[in-house]
């Protein structure tokens, strides 16, 4: 059992292109099958190694490893033109005149630039071809709505549909797995098996990724690359986890899963027919749940080039002490992002007060007599952890015959300059006493 995932470097690698890897990736794990990577790069002007760079980073990054080496059909020019010629040699194919494309873009007949004759193929009028798609079931084309087909361009580089059949075939793939936008290409790639004599292998078409509009996804819908949600603080294992079921279920309704768990489910016969709609909000939940199952070791470990390059931390910063903030942080965030976005007040001074923060909970009657209370209590207690700070807030609250809520409100407020936040004892524990004191004096002048 051999597939292969064969992207061209026109762009970076994209959503339903990752999924179109995944499925691929999985069912050669599945199976104890061979995974091929080959780019598929005899688009001249339009492939970049910019573009390759990143899709083998993003599929590095995703951990979808394949098992030979990287194969490109930019240096396998003369194996498509041997083939061409075993079409032209038993009639089966003619040449044409070629038309070159200036670098205006306008298309000359200038005969002085044409290297060589296009190859093109027949195809009998009149055939029905069949396919028995591994997703769809079976697929009839009749080849009369089938035009004869270019084989090798006139500027002697292969089409797309010549080139994948003669390195399907030669590679001994055994799936083609791809999307759907390939559906009508299928048809004509079997023709050119059945003219070289070529085993035909079976073909899955894995349907389209829509986005919430049920448009087919794309930018406008926001992210669309790999690279842009690893930038936004995606997790490769929630990525990988929420691509698999574009298009896939495990059933049982299960969602989280380890990928070795996915990897014994996975079957690209179960995989749905309909369209999948991409559903950030459930990738945003699934992130989340990733993040809070890792210990705060391993997230710390995460965050911490960023941390670094922010400026906010340095080799000095107490061990322990990030190990607390990464806890505290961990519960509610989605992404790594969300951490930062969230957490920037307690490794800078800089508070950001929100607007309806100030409103709702700093500029009420009483709060300054509360804030001041606070601090004196603050300032007298022996140790500053968590439990004494929960202790000496209560019975304040107690005296003054108000709830506990009408100091914690104001004072998240105070050393945070937000409404939400995480649990507040433990927030004023690794801010520190100084840092609370100040900040309690500081947002006086607010009230
Ligand atoms: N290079 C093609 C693409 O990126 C490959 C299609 C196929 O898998 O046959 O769409």
């Amino acid at each position: 059992m051999k597939v292969r995932f064969a992207p061209s470097p026109t762009g970076y690698l994209h959503i339903g292109s990752a999924r179109t890897a995944l499925f691929n990736w999985l069912y050669a794990r599945h199976s104890g099958g061979k995974f091929i990577l080959r780019i598929e790069d005899t688009d001249l002007e339009r492939s970049k190694a910019e573009f390759l760079d990143e899709i083998l980073d993003s599929l590095k990054w995703l951990g979808l490893d394949w098992d030979t080496e990287l194969i490109h059909q930019s240096k396998r020019l003369d194996i498509y033109r041997k083939y061409a010629k075993k079409l032209l040699d038993e009639g089966l194919a003619y040449e044409a005149e070629g038309e070159i494309r200036s670098k205006d873009g306008s298309v000359t007949k200038d005969s002085k630039r044409i290297t060589q004759k296009a190859v093109i193929f027949k195809v009998q009028p009149g055939k029905i071809i069949k396919i028995n798609d591994l997703v769809h079931g079976p697929i009839e084309i009749n080849t009369d709505t089938i035009k004869d087909q270019v084989v090798i361009k006139s500027d002697g580089f292969p089409t797309y549909n010549f080139a994948c059949v003669v390195d399907d075939a030669e590679m001994q793939i055994t799936h083609v797995i791809r999307g759907d936008d390939h559906i009508s290409n299928t048809p004509k790639q079997i023709l050119f098996y059945e003219a070289l004599g070529f085993n035909l292998p079976e073909f899955g078409h894995v349907p389209l990724i829509l986005g919430s509009d049920r448009s087919r996804m794309s930018k406008r819908h926001g992210a669309t690359s790999i690279r842009e949600y690893r930038e936004q603080g995606y997790l490769p294992q929630a990525m990988v986890n929420f691509i698999a079921l574009l298009g896939w279920s495990p059933g049982k309704d299960r969602e989280v899963l380890p990928i070795d768990e996915i990897i014994k489910e996975f079957d690209i016969k179960n995989a749905k027919s309909v369209n999948a709609v991409f559903d950030i909000e459930k990738l945003n939940w699934m992130n989340g749940q990733y993040i809070n199952k890792f210990d705060n070791q391993e997230l710390l470990d995460l965050l911490m080039p960023e941390l670094k390059s922010r400026g906010w931390i340095s080799d000095q910063t107490n061990k322990d002490w990030l190990l607390k903030v990464t806890g505290l942080f961990k519960e509610r965030a989605r992404t790594l992002v969300d951490f930062f976005d969230w957490s920037g007040y307690v490794f800078t001074d800089e508070i950001k007060y929100e607007e309806q923060a100030i409103k709702k909970r700093i500029k009420k009657e009483g709060v300054a007599d509360i804030l001041r209370s606070a601090s004196e209590r603050l300032t007298a207690l022996k140790d500053f952890t968590a439990v004494s700070i929960e202790g000496a807030c209560r019975e304040l609250a107690d005296e003054l015959k108000i709830k506990a809520a009408d100091i914690i409100h104001p004072v998240r407020v105070a050393v945070s300059g937000r409404m939400m936040g995480p649990g507040l004892f433990e927030l004023l524990e690794v801010l520190g006493r100084d840092k609370v004191l100040k900040r309690l004096e500081q947002v006086k002048k607010l009230v």
